[in-house]
C-alpha cells in the first residue's frame, strides 16, 4: 500500500536517476546515503487553534519537516492549503534538500505548513491564524537553525504576520523568515525570484539547444497558475519579447491567442490577494474588456493552446498528465520548465524525456527542466536575503538580479555536467537529461556533506 504517494514519487525520481547512471559504479560509497537521506532528521506536528470572526474556536494541524541540515540550516517554505498533509510536506522537504544544494549556497532542506483554507477568511482571521501557527513553530526555528519562507497560501501578508508573531514571542528581531517586507529585512527581487529564475533557466536551455541563436523573443509560452510564480514568470516572458498565451487557477484557465498583457497580469496580481478567481477577474476588470481572453471553467490550459514553443507549469503538483504532455508535444512545445514543484506526473516526464532522448537532432527534441533546478530562484534569493540580514545590509535590485542570473546559469551548467559525466542514454551528448543531471549533481553535493560529517558511515 502506498501511504505517502507524493513523497514516494519524489523519492523514486531521485533513486531512479542515480541508480540508472554510472554514479554508484564509479563511487560505491554513495549508495549507502540513499536510505539515510530519505528519513527526515525531525518532524514536528502541532495543534493550531484560533478564534474566527464569529467568536468560535477553529483548529487545524500544523507541521514542520526538518529534513536535512548537512548543508546548512533547514530552509524551505510554509504552505497553507486544505490539501496539506505529511506526504506532501515530506515530498516538498525532500525535494528542497537537493534544490537548495543546487543553489551553491549553505542551506539544508525543510518544509512546513498548515492544513487550512484561507479563502474567504478576513485579514483579522488570517493574522490570528499566523500568530497561532507561530506560537508553536517559534520554539523550533531560528536564524541558524531553520529559516522558513512562503509557498502556496503564504505570501507577503502572511510572512509579515508570522514574522511579527516570532518577534513578539521570542523578543528577537532576526532573519528567521525570508520573503520579508522591503523595509523590515526583506531582499529586493525576492517576490519576483522564482518566476524570474525560471525564465533565466529556460533561457539557458534555449541558448544551449540553439547554440545561442534563439531567445524568448517571439516565442509562444503557455503558463499554468496565476499566483506568485506564474505572475512573475509571465511578466519576465513579456519583458523578453515572448507571448503568454495562458494562465490558470484552481477553478479554470484563460487562453489568449494574441497574448495576455502586462496590465492584465497586474490586475490578476492585485485581485488574487483578495482570493478572486480568474472567472471573476475576467468578468470584473476593465483590462479584460479591451483585450478579450477565453475563460475555460474546470480546465488546465495544456490541451487548449496551439502552436506553443514553451510550457511553464506554475500552479501545483501533478498538474500535467501523460495525455496533456502528449498534447503539448503535438502543439509544438520544445522547452518545458517547472515553476511548480513536481508539476508534471511521472507519465508526463516520461513523455518529455522520450521526446528528447529519441530525437534525431536537437531541433526536433523536447527538453524538460526539472523543478529542483528550474524553480530554485526563490530559495536562492532567500539565501541572499539571509546573507544580507546577517551582514545587516541591503543590496540593490540590480545586484540581486545579477546574482540570481549567475546562480541559475551555474545550476544549469552543473546539471549538464553531471548528466554528461554519469548518464548513459542516447542523446546525452546532444541534449543531456536535465532530470538526471539535476538529481545526480545535487545528490552528490548532499551525499558528500553527509559522509564528511558522519551522518552516513
Ligand atoms: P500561489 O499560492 O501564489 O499560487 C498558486 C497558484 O496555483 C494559484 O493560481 C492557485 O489557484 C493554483 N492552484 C493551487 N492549487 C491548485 C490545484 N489543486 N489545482 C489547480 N491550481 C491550483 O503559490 P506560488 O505561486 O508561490 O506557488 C506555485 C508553485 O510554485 C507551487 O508548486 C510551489 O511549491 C512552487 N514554488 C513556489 C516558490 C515561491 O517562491 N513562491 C518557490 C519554488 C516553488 P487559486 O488562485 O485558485 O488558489
Amino acid at each position: 500500500m502506498v501511504s505517502e504517494p507524493e513523497f514516494q514519487q519524489a523519492y523514486y525520481e531521485i533513486v531512479s536517476s542515480v541508480k540508472d547512471s554510472t554514479l554508484f559504479e564509479k563511487f560505491p560509497q554513495y549508495e549507502k546515503v540513499l536510505p539515510v537521506v530519505s528519513v527526515p532528521e525531525r518532524i514536528i506536528q502541532f495543534r493550531v487553534t484560533w478564534e474566527n470572526d464569529k467568536g468560535e474556536q477553529e483548529v487545524a494541524q500544523g507541521y514542520r519537516v526538518q529534513f536535512n541540515s548537512a548543508k546548512g540550516p533547514y530552509k524551505g517554505g510554509l504552505r497553507f492549503h486544505p490539501s496539506v498533509n505529511l506526504s506532501i510536506l515530506k515530498f516538498l522537504g525532500f525535494e528542497q534538500i537537493f534544490k537548495n544544494a543546487l543553489t551553491g549556497l549553505d542551506m539544508g532542506g525543510g518544509k512546513g505548513g498548515l492544513c487550512v483554507d484561507l479563502k474567504g477568511k478576513s485579514d483579522n482571521e488570517i493574522r490570528r491564524i499566523c500568530y497561532a501557527f507561530m506560537r508553536e513553530l517559534s520554539k523550533h526555528i531560528g536564524k541558524d537553525t531553520d529559516v522558513p519562507a512562503g509557498d502556496i497560501g503564504v505570501g507577503g501578508r502572511e510572512i509579515g504576520y508570522l514574522f511579527g508573531a516570532y518577534r513578539s514571542y521570542k523578543n528577537s528581531w532576526e532573519g528567521v523568515l525570508t520573503g520579508k517586507g522591503l523595509n523590515w529585512g526583506g531582499s529586493l527581487i525576492r517576490p519576483e525570484a522564482t518566476g524570474y529564475g525560471l525564465v533565466y533557466y529556460t533561457q539557458a536551455m534555449i541558448d544551449y539547444a540553439t547554440n545561442g541563436k534563439e531567445s524568448f523573443e517571439g516565442k509562444r509560452v503557455t503558463i499554468s497558475g496565476s499566483g506568485n510564480v506564474a505572475q512573475y514568470a509571465a511578466l519576465k516572458v513579456i519583458e523578453l519579447g515572448g507571448v503568454v498565451v495562458s494562465l490558470s487557477d484552481s477553478q479554470g484557465c484563460i487562453v489568449s491567442e494574441t497574448g495576455i498583457t502586462l496590465e492584465q497580469i497586474n490586475d490578476i496580481a492585485a485581485a488574487k490577494i483578495h482570493f478572486k478567481s480568474l472567472k471573476e477577474i475576467v468578468g470584473e476588470y476593465a483590462t479584460f474588456g479591451e483585450n478579450k481572453v477565453k475563460y475555460i471553467a474546470g480546465a488546465r490550459p495544456w490541451t487548449h493552446v496551439s502552436d506553443v514553443d514553451i510550457a511553464l507549469p506554475c500552479a501545483t503538483q501533478n498538474e500535467v498528465s501523460g495525455d496533456e504532455a502528449k498534447s503539448l508535444v503535438a502543439s509544438g512545445v520544445k522547452f518545458v520548465a517547472e515553476g511548480a514543484n513536481m508539476g508534471s506526473t511521472p507519465e508526463a516526464i516520461s513523455v518529455f524525456e522520450t521526446a528528447r532522448s529519441t530525437a534525431a537532432t536537437a531541433g526536433d527534441a523536447v527538453w524538460f527542466g526539472p523543478p529542483k533546478a528550474a524553480n530554485l530562484g526563490g530559495v536562492a534569493v532567500s539565501g541572499l536575503e539571509m546573507a544580507q540580514n546577517s551582514q545587516k545590509v541591503t543590496w540593490t535590485s540590480e545586484r540581486v538580479d545579477q546574482e540570481l542570473k549567475k546562480i541559475m546559469i551555474n545550476c544549469f551548467n552543473d546539471c549538464i555536467q553531471a548528466a554528461q559525466e554519469y548518464a548513459t542514454e542516447k542523446n546525452t551528448k546532444i541534449l543531456p537529461s536535465l532530470v538526471k543531471g539535476a538529481n545526480i549533481a545535487s545528490f552528490v553535493m548532499v551525499a558528500d556533506a553527509m559522509l564528511d560529517q558522519g551522518d552516513v558511515f
